[in-house]
C-alpha cells in the first residue's frame, strides 16, 4: 500500500512525502482510539514470551508474522482465522501513529510519532546512498528525559515517562513501514533520540532482544548502538548482557567539574567510575566503544581537553566521535569552530576519531534537537535529582 504523509516544514509550509507500507497514513491506525489496557502490547514480545501464552501455532511463526508489518492486513498479522481470534483476544497491535514528517535537505527525515496515550516522541530516518546503501534509524527510549543536559532540547521537557518495549519496537516498525527499507539487513539502529536509554534499561534490553532476533527483523547487535549520558546502574546491567548492543558514552567534557556543569548526571558518577565499567566490557571482535563528544566553544574544546580525552580513550578500544553542536533555542552555548583541529589533536595523541557529519539540522532532526513542547505533561514531569554520593 502506498500513502501520502502530511508534513510541515520548520517554516510552517505544509508538504507531503510519499511513503509505502500498511501504516503509511496520517489518520489513526488500528487501535489508536482509546487503548485497551487489558491487552498486552504485541510488538515487544519475544518468542519466549509468546510461548507462555500457549498459542495454537509455533511462537516463532507468530513472532515472524508480528514483526513483518509490511505484510499485515487491516493492522494485524495475516494469519488463519483461529490464530487471528486467539491473538486479537489477548494482544494489542497498536503501532505509534505517524503524525508529522519533516524532510531535511540532506534526505534525513524527522518523524513525530504519537503513542496510544497521546504522548509524542520523535525518530529520525537517515538513508545513506552509497554503493552499499544503508538506513540509520535514530529512535527514542523515553518521552522527554530526566538527565537535564544543558545543550539538549529534549532536556527541556523533563521526563514524562518511559517507553515500553512494545512502543520502542513499534517505533522502529512504524518508521520502516512508512519509509523503508524493505530489506531489514540494511538497517542501523541508534538509541540516540529522546531519553536516556539506560534509565529505562529493562525495556530497552527487551526491545533489543526482539529487534535482533533473526526470526523477526534480525538487526544484528553489531548494528545497534545504545548511547548513554553515563547512567551507571544501566551501564553495569548492559555490560554483562549476552544480547548487548554496541555502546556509546556521551562524554562531552574531560573533567568531572566541567562535565557536571553541562550534564547533571556527572554529579552522581565520575568519569573514573564510568571508565572502570567500560574497561571491563568484553568487546566482540572488531567492536569499538564509541565516545561521543559534543564540541562547545570555550567550554570543552581546548588543547588540554583533547589531551585528557585522548588519555581517557587510550586502552579502551574506543573511537571518539567529535560532534559539532547543533544550536538549541535558549541554550547558553556556542558552536565551536575547532572540530577539525580538535580531531587532529586527538589523532596526534593516538586516539581513533571521526568528526560527525551533522544530518537533519534544517529539520531540527539533528543530535540534541529532538523535543516535543506540546507533549509534556507537567504534572508527571520529572528531572534528575542529583546528589553528591
Ligand atoms: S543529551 Fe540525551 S541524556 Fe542528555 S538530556 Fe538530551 S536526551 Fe537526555
Amino acid at each position: 500500500m502506498t500513502g501520502r504523509i502530511a508534513a510541515e516544514t520548520r517554516e510552517g509550509h505544509a508538504v507531503e512525502t510519499t511513503a509505502t507500507g500498511p501504516y503509511a497514513r496520517s489518520e489513526p491506525v488500528r487501535g489508536s482510539e482509546e487503548p485497551d489496557r487489558t491487552k498486552v502490547g504485541a510488538f515487544g514480545l519475544h518468542p519466549d514470551d509468546l510461548s507462555r501464552l500457549s498459542p495454537p501455532n509455533s511462537p516463532a511463526y507468530i513472532f515472524g508474522k508480528l514483526q513483518r508489518v509490511h505484510a499485515h492486513k487491516d493492522g494485524m498479522p495475516d494469519v488463519a482465522v483461529k490464530l487471528r481470534a486467539f491473538l486479537e483476544e489477548r494482544l494489542s497491535f497498536t503501532l505509534p501513529r505517524i503524525d508529522a514528517v519533516v524532510r531535511s535537505d540532506d534526505e534525513a527525515t524527522k518523524l513525530t510519532l504519537v503513542l496510544d496515550d497521546g504522548l509524542r516522541v520523535e525518530a529520525v530516518h537517515m538513508p545513506r546512498n552509497t554503493r552499499s546503501p544503508r538506513v540509520t534509524l535514530c529512535i527514542s527510549s523515553q518521552a522527554g528525559c530526566a538527565m537535564g543536559c544543558t545543550f539538549c532540547a529534549t532536556a527541556k521537557m523533563g521526563l514524562v515517562r518511559n517507553l515500553t518495549a512494545h512502543e520502542i519496537v513499534g517505533q522502529v516498525l512504524a518508521v520502516i513501514a512508512a519509509l523503508g527499507p524493505a530489506d531489514y539487513g540494511r538497517v542501523n539502529l541508534v538509541f540516540m533520540g529522546m531519553g536516556e536509554p539506560l534509565h529505562n534499561v529493562e525495556e530497552v534490553r527487551a526491545a533489543v532482544r526482539v529487534l535482533s532476533d533473526p526470526r523477526g527483523l534480525g538487526i544484528a547487535l553489531s548494528r545497534i548502538t545504545v548511547s548513554t549520558a553515563g547512567w551507571l546502574p544501566g551501564l553495569v546491567a548492559l555490560a554483562d548482557d549476552p544480547h548487548r548492543p554496541n555502546l556509546a558514552l556521551s562524554m562531552n567534557a574531560t573533567t568531572d567539574e566541567a562535565r557536571a556543569r553541562i550534564m547533571p548526571v556527572a554529579k552522581r558518577w565520575s568519569l573514573a567510575e564510568l571508565r572502570e565499567v567500560l574497561a571491563r566490557i568484553k568487546l566482540r571482535p572488531h567492536e569499538k566503544l564509541l565516545i561521543s563528544y559534543v564540541l562547545l566553544a570555550g567550554e570543552n574544546d581546548t588543547d588540554a581537553d583533547a589531551e585528557r580525552l585522548a588519555a581517557f580513550a587510550s586502552g579502551l578500544k574506543a573511537i571518539v566521535n567529535v560532534i559539532p553542536w547543533n544550536p538549541v533555542e535558549g541554550a547558553a552555548h556556542a558552536e565551536s569552530q575547532r572540530a577539525a583541529e580538535f580531531a587532529k589533536l586527538l589523532h596526534e595523541r593516538g586516539a581513533l576519531c571521526t568528526v560527525r557529519r551533522n544530518r537533519g539540522r534544517d529539520a531540527n532532526a539533528a543530535c540534541g534537537q529532538l523535543v516535543q513542547a506540546d507533549s509534556a505533561l507537567p504534572s508527571r514531569k520529572r528531572r534528575l535529582t542529583v546528589s553528591a554520593r
